[in-house]
């Protein structure tokens, strides 16, 4: 059978929403209804040189990220987390709505292609899950956008470079101090990178103190640098 037809059936049995207003895309070579395409808001324009947030013209970087230390090097996220794309992040990850990371991956790739370009990674690599939430979620929302951002960019991916060793509190109800301490000790490189440049993805940058244990652990396990890509990032506080 043909990929196209094999993909209109698949659509005729399991109908692909809009990762917005959730209705069903009736082309199915559309990632987002027309409407919901017009309404959201990619960050272009002055970005913070660490973290990607929006900064007035004439600043180099963020309030947070000028007192705060991170360990990885540079990145960035494609929107600015806010209620809608909570909404969208929390059908994609607990409600099953999977295609929605086809979107995600699509514009996380088209959005910032230049700047990986630039960063130049040898590897992608996904922020792992703890083996027993996994098993309760039924997949890596991370590991499903690197897969699909290795395969627009080709670039590898490797799902098990780093592990989650220990089963963390979940970070949503912690301030910054204490999403740093819950991540002590809860990740560890699996193997060595040596000298490999690494793109770390993840569904959301809040305050970076995930994606600082990732590169901490990939640079001690020799990592030259570390990049990162989120689909969202959440406003720095005061901002
Ligand atoms: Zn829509
Ligand atoms: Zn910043």
């Amino acid at each position: 059978m043909r990929k196209e037809t094999l993909n209109r059936l698949l659509n005729m049995i399991y109908p692909r929403h809009c990762p917005v207003c959730h209705r069903i895309l009736k082309d199915d070579k559309r990632y987002i209804c027309p409407p919901c395409e017009k309404k959201i808001r990619p960050l272009t324009g002055s970005l913070c040189m660490k973290c990607g947030r929006p900064v007035e013209e004439n600043r180099e970087y963020c309030r947070e990220c000028l007192t705060a230390e991170h360990t990885y090097d540079r990145g960035r996220g494609i929107f600015l987390y806010n209620d809608m794309w909570k909404k969208s992040l929390e059908r994609f990850k607990f409600y099953g709505c999977r295609e929605y990371g086809d979107f995600y991956s699509h514009l996380m790739w088209e959005e910032a292609k230049e700047d990986i370009r630039d960063w130049n990674p040898d590897i992608v690599v996904p922020v792992p899950m703890h083996p027993k939430k996994q098993r309760m979620r039924g997949f890596n929302q991370s590991w499903y956008l690197a897969q699909r951002i290795s395969r627009a960019s080709g670039i590898p991916s490797k799902s098990d470079a780093v592990r989650k060793v220990r089963n963390t509190a979940a970070q949503k109800q912690l301030d910054a101090a204490e999403r740093k301490s819950n991540l002590n000790g809860a990740f560890a490189a699996v193997q060595s990178m040596g000298g490999r440049c690494v793109l770390v993805v993840d569904d959301v940058y809040t305050t970076g103190s995930t994606i600082d244990a990732m590169a901490s652990v990939l640079r001690d396990a020799g990592a030259s640098a570390v990049f990162f890509l989120t689909c969202c990032i959440v406003p720095g506080p005061g901002e």
